[in-house]
């Protein structure tokens, strides 16, 4: 039975609070997607139609299809990840391709690899700050053959070394992870006020941090996946009065999920919406202002 403090999240916030309340019960709301990283092969997966925002290189699992336990998996063929990190990740679509693209909070890798495979940069940095996690991150990008450099460096190093270098930036923050229970997994603590607002105020230090990576004109994405506005919209709305010079982007494949909880363009996805897009999340595109140079 989710504690007070869910009951309390979804009484404010979830458009269907007792849908909301049963998925995070049920455990049961993960959608695995593929990310195919070439063109050559035939998708051996029963699939489902894609959402607006679910680009051609991305494949969302019907049920009963367990894609990480084929073979084409370790080939390197595709990586997989829930269908709401695509949500998250779809809104690089369209932007423009090539220059550096940094993902400041990497690991395991899904970010970077959907960067890679949707703006096809001249240099891609993968930087995770915890040790220990390299080694995942860097084991699924060499299996997917990701050509990215990685990175152990605080935000505020690589903020130092790359200022004003990147066309594109990547905070796929650490957060709450409230989503995690609707995935079937334990996560105690993950509405408590307490975390949340620690959680917030380490995402206000690094995407201050990694702002300063932006070059004129250049894209931040933000995302999460935890369903507070502590979190998210409140963190963008304290980016944005921070740093004027940003702007909230309008992401037309995602209309549908507005989020109803800012002033600005900002996006989230329900463990309990549609056919089961996956465990929810929340994503918003900044662009710097500026003449977009060739970096
Ligand atoms: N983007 C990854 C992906 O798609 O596979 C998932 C990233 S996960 C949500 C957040 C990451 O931020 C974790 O790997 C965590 O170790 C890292 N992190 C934790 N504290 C951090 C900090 N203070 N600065 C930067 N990254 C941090």
């Amino acid at each position: 039975m989710p504690n007070k403090y869910a009951r309390k999240l979804a009484a404010k916030l979830a458009p269907d609070p007792a849908a909301f309340l049963a998925a995070l019960e049920a455990g049961k709301s993960a959608r695995p997607a593929v990310l195919w990283l070439g063109e050559s092969v035939e998708s051996p997966f029963e699939s489902l139609p894609p959402p607006p925002w679910q680009p051609a290189f991305v494949e969302a699992m019907a049920d009963g299809e367990r894609p990480g336990r084929n073979p084409l998996h370790d080939q390197g063929a595709y990586y997989c990840l829930d269908l709401s990190s695509v949500f998250e990740a779809s809104a690089l679509c369209g932007l423009p391709s090539g220059g550096t693209v940094v993902d400041v909070c990497a690991a395991p890798g899904g970010k970077t690899i959907f960067a890679h495979r949707a703006l096809a940069p001249e240099r891609l940095i993968a930087n995770e700050v915890i040790g220990k996690r390299l080694g995942p991150l860097t084991g699924n990008l060499r299996r997917c053959q990701v050509p990215a450099e990685t990175r152990c460096a605080d935000p505020s190093v690589l903020a130092t070394e790359l200022a004003g270098q990147a066309r594109v930036v990547l905070v796929d923050a650490p957060c709450s992870g409230q989503s995690l229970l609707a995935r079937g997994q334990d996560n105690p603590g993950a509405f408590h006020p307490v975390n949340v607002n620690s959680c917030a105020n380490r995402q206000k230090r690094i995407l201050a941090e990694s702002v300063g990576l932006l070059a004129p004109g250049g894209f931040l994405l933000y995302s999460t996946c935890t369903y507070a506005t502590e979190e998210n919209e409140e963190v963008v709305a304290w980016l944005l009065s921070r740093f004027p010079e940003l702007m909230a982007q309008e992401l037309p494949s995602h209309a549908a999920h507005r989020s109803p909880h800012a002033s600005f363009p900002s996006y989230r996805l329900w463990p309990d919406e549609g056919r089961g897009f996956g465990a929810g999340g929340f994503v918003a595109l900044l662009q710097l202002s500026g003449i977009q140079k060739c970096v």
